[in-house]
């Protein structure tokens, strides 16, 4: 997969997402060296030019499942290739909600398939783990099965992250759970950021996870039961809370515009990310599948549903399709879209070597044009690599 030209120096260009000036970006060994700039060229035949996105919510691509039961080595480079052509260049596999065996085994499998994949490892910083210390309540626990839904351990995490090789840097759990806020403190002391996610917790709740370490809604609006208190909810304390930032899924189907809309102006653009929540359907055409033995629709617009439980089962479009819905349903500009599905996401993990084109950052770099605002993938680089070319 890699190519030669991490190796030698080259210039990409094209219009700077960030304010539509003409840029020339030299990368050499992997890395950008240098950027110019100029204004007012009047270059409208070179597409726009941006960091590569970055998604923190990634279950499975193109029929591979991080989470199923048939996950083999290898699987994790195959769905790679197919999300970097969407233009993400930075992703967390996301496992959920499973039995202590599997999640032990598919840690491991791909795991070892970081360990030896130079390419894959300059994609993938780590893992997320949604589950299994969520709420068991229907609604709250979205499609994650209820059999394994259990209290937090800090001895069973550990497992999963020895599995992993030490390669897991988010966990999304549930306040409300027994013995999370010990769980919170330990995850904060060893580095592994806390999100909330899946939980039907109390405002005091929240507070006290926060309090702990919580730093992260993960999916804000979703994970949620279908009717809730309109004053005593799990959303108003996230929102209200500036220490918490958002992750939402801008698919279309997730959440409303409206919704889009209030949630940007509680939090304010640079305290929200974009993330996908794809799922192994994704890439797949529209039919009746199986989801963790739930039988799930994939619709000819892209939802993902679960008539039984009357529930989503994780989203169908790459994280460019949030980025174009968030823009065209709040105004917002493409930077502001844009930085909150790369420089935004790349901040929480401190990845401070990637999210922006700068000189020393990783050559990380999407070109592309706008198809009713959604960005369509010209080119992906990843450290350089030419990793996708659509030509
Ligand atoms: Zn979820």
């Amino acid at each position: 997969m890699a190519d030669s030209s991490a190796m030698h120096a080259f210039q990409i260009e094209g219009i700077n997402y960030a304010n539509g000036n003409h840029l020339k970006i030299s990368v050499a060994g992997g890395l950008i060296v240098s950027v110019s700039e100029e204004e007012n060229t009047g270059r409208i035949d070179l597409p726009f030019i941006a960091p590569g996105l970055i998604d923190n919510q990634i279950n499975g691509y193109v029929n591979i499942d991080f989470s199923g039961d048939y996950l083999a080595s290898g699987d994790l480079e195959k769905a790679a290739s197919s999300i970097w052509a969407s233009g993400v260049t930075t992703f967390l596999p996301t496992l959920i909600t499973n039995s202590h065996y599997h999640l032990i085994r598919n840690f491991r499998i791909m795991g070892e398939d970081l360990a030896i994949n130079k390419l894959l490892s300059l994609s993938v910083p780590g893992f997320h783990l949604e589950g299994p210390y969520i709420s068991a309540e229907d609604g709250y626990r979205g499609c994650h099965p209820a059999e394994h839904i259990r209290k937090p351990s800090w001895d069973e995490f550990s497992e999963f992250n020895r599995a992993s090789g030490g390669r897991i840097i988010q966990i999304t759990l549930a306040p409300e759970t027994e013995g999370a806020t010990d769980f919170i403190s330990q995850c904060r002391e060893n580095g592994i950021l806390v999100a909330i996610g899946h939980s039907g917790a109390s405002a005091a709740q929240i507070k006290q996870s926060v309090d702990s370490g919580a730093s992260l809604s993960t999916h804000l609006g979703n994970g949620c039961a279908n009717m809730i208190n309109r004053h005593n909810n799990p959303i108003w304390p996230q929102l209200a809370d500036d220490r918490l930032m958002v992750s939402i899924i801008a698919d279309g189907h997730h959440l409303t515009p409206e919704e889009l809309i209030v949630f940007r102006k509680a939090k304010g653009a640079g305290n929200m990310i974009l993330t996908s929540d794809v799922m192994y359907l994704a890439g797949m055409t529209p039919g009746r599948y199986k989801f963790l033995g739930l039988d799930v629709t994939l619709t000819p617009e892209g939802m993902l549903l679960n008539t039984e439980l009357n529930c989503l089962a994780g989203a169908s479009f790459p994280l460019k399709t949030g980025v174009g819905n968030f823009m065209r349903h709040t105004g917002c500009s493409m930077k502001e879209a844009i930085d909150m599905a790369s420089l935004n996401v790349a901040k929480i993990y401190n990845l401070n070597d990637r999210g922006s084109l700068a000189p020393g950052k990783k050559a990380d770099i999407i070109l592309f044009n706008l198809i009713d605002s959604i960005p369509d993938i010209l080119k992906t680089y990843l450290s350089g690599n030419l990793v996708y070319s659509k030509l």
